[in-house]
């Protein structure tokens, strides 16, 4: 069967079946949580399971890497409507050991899209437009440092709502441990505590 009609008989069943049910408004309080992550398919279930993350407890936002690079790209906008608009009102950005976007390199990467038919036309068409394949097909060599860098972007960024904890972690895609990079309270309390100097 192809893989969309597997989805969608499955789908069908399920929703005759009412198996939706047990996700509907859970009573549980909602968490209010904003959840940047990679899209690994290891951390799909494991993740919420991990963090006993429940529908409606968190707006889960999700890309390769866990990489948030542009102030005003996808990623940052997400984070942003959710925390004016979607009631989240603290963020996490969690990254995880053995990431694929660990190492990637632009040139191999080219070299594949070459090899799947991809033109070199089209590759120099988009260069000498002013695509920076460099800058937009890069990975990280270190998933701490990448996810201190996507905190340092949040936590800079001019339109966050003040007081908003930004924390950075990094989860095991095998056993679903945290380890903390980062804490927002610690850093929103130091700020306050620097500010409180210079009055
Ligand atoms: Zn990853």
């Amino acid at each position: 069967m192809r893989k969309l009609d597997e989805v969608l008989s499955f789908n069908q069943a399920f929703v005759e079946n009412k198996d939706y049910e047990k996700y509907v408004n859970t009573n549980a309080p909602d968490r209010r949580l904003v959840v940047v992550t990679c899209m690994d398919t290891r951390l799909t279930e494991l993740l919420p399971k991990a963090l006993n993350i429940r529908n409606g407890d968190a707006k889960i936002i999700k890309n390769a890497g866990a990489i948030i690079t542009a102030p005003f790209g996808n990623i940052m906008r997400s984070v942003i409507v959710a925390l004016y608009e979607l009631k989240g009102d603290e963020v996490m950005i969690i990254g995880h050991h053995d990431c694929g976007m660990t190492g990637i390199d632009p040139k191999i990467v080219v070299g594949h899209m070459m090899n799947r038919g991809i033109r070199q036309d089209t590759i120099r068409m988009l260069h000498n437009s002013g695509v920076d394949f460099n800058r937009w097909l890069t990975g990280f060599e270190n998933v701490k440092s990448s996810v201190e860098k996507s905190v340092e972007i949040v936590r800079n960024h001019p339109l966050l709502p003040p007081g908003t904890p930004i924390h950075g972690l990094i989860i095991d895609p095998v056993t679903g441990a945290l380890e903390l990079v980062t804490d927002g309270y610690e850093y929103l309390a130091a700020q306050s505590d620097a500010s409180a100097l210079l009055e």
